[in-house]
């Protein structure tokens, strides 16, 4: 579909399952080499081989995306087994549910650290590989809930999503020099084992809820994500797209 992905190196944090994986999958099938950054082993190789059942290149890496450490290492090994990042897809995160009264300031942070430190620290460790290649695409994996609306249990999930959004505004900014840009991706409900966990009841209603009547699958955002890192996209950065099958359009 996107010829420019060809080859091109692509790491995406969370890519061993959900989301993660769908985008990997994704670019791993227009030839692009893809690192998948987890923390947990098996999901990452099961992610792993399935790509290269379907004939593409991937590896896996042990990586905690709050870690600075960890990122630093996991764009290091990532560079020295298929060479220069191009491509940065920041998606991994975690959304526990907990009404503000119960929400503790550690749960707090563990989710602001999960899924806006780290998007800071991913795109703070690719910068250099951007700056020597002139050139480099990141996608940030946002959210609907946070931005456009409010789920009850996600203040903190909600203002570490909008907080995204808003790092990628200066971002895009500041990455423009180095002929780089950021975009995201805000996705709605999409069927992951994430989303699974939320149960039957939440899944059922949203379904019938939203305007294409079923939730998203890991494809749609994949697909988001990939024209954001085409050729095609050169001239966008500092946006973001809704893919949501309409859930956010007013009655
Ligand atoms: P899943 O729970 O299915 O997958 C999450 C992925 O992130 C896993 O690969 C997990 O691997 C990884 N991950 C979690 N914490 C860390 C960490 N500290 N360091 C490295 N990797 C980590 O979630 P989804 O695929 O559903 O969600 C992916 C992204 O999409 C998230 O940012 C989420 O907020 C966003 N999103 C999802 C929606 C949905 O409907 N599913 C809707 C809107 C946004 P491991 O645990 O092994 O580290």
């Amino acid at each position: 579909m996107f010829s420019s992905i060809k080859d091109k190196v692509v790491i995406v944090t969370g890519g061993s399952k959900g989301i993660g994986k769908g985008i990997a999958q994704v670019f791993a099938r227009q030839g692009a080499k893809i690192m998948i950054a987890a923390r947990g082993k098996e999901d990452a190789q099961r992610t792993v081989a399935d790509i290269e059942a379907e004939g593409g290149t991937a590896a896996w890496c042990t990586c905690d995306v709050a870690d600075w450490t960890s990122v630093k290492e996991m764009v290091a090994v990532t560079e020295e087994l298929f060479g220069p990042v191009d491509i940065l897809c920041a998606n991994a995160g975690i959304f526990p549910q907990k009404k503000l009264i119960d929400l503790e300031p550690d749960e707090w942070d563990q989710v602001m650290d999960t899924n806006l430190k780290s998007t800071f620290l991913c795109v703070k460790a690719c910068i250099p590989s951007f700056e020597a290649a002139g050139k480099g695409r990141i996608i940030v994996t946002s959210s609907i809930t946070g931005p456009v609306t409010g789920y009850p249990g996600w203040a903190h999930y909600g203002a570490s999503k909008a907080g995204q959004l808003g790092f990628l505004k200066t971002a895009a900014m500041e990455l423009a020099r180095y002929n780089t840009t950021i975009n995201a991706v805000m996705p709605g409900n999409i069927m992951t084992e994430g989303l699974a966990g939320l149960g039957e009841e939440y899944l059922g209603s949203m379904a019938a809820s939203i305007p294409l009547k079923r939730l998203g699958a890991v494809e749609d955002i994949g697909n988001a994500a990939l024209f954001f890192a085409s050729d095609e996209a050169s001239y966008i950065t500092g946006q973001q797209i809704i893919v949501d099958g309409g859930q956010i359009l007013p009655e």
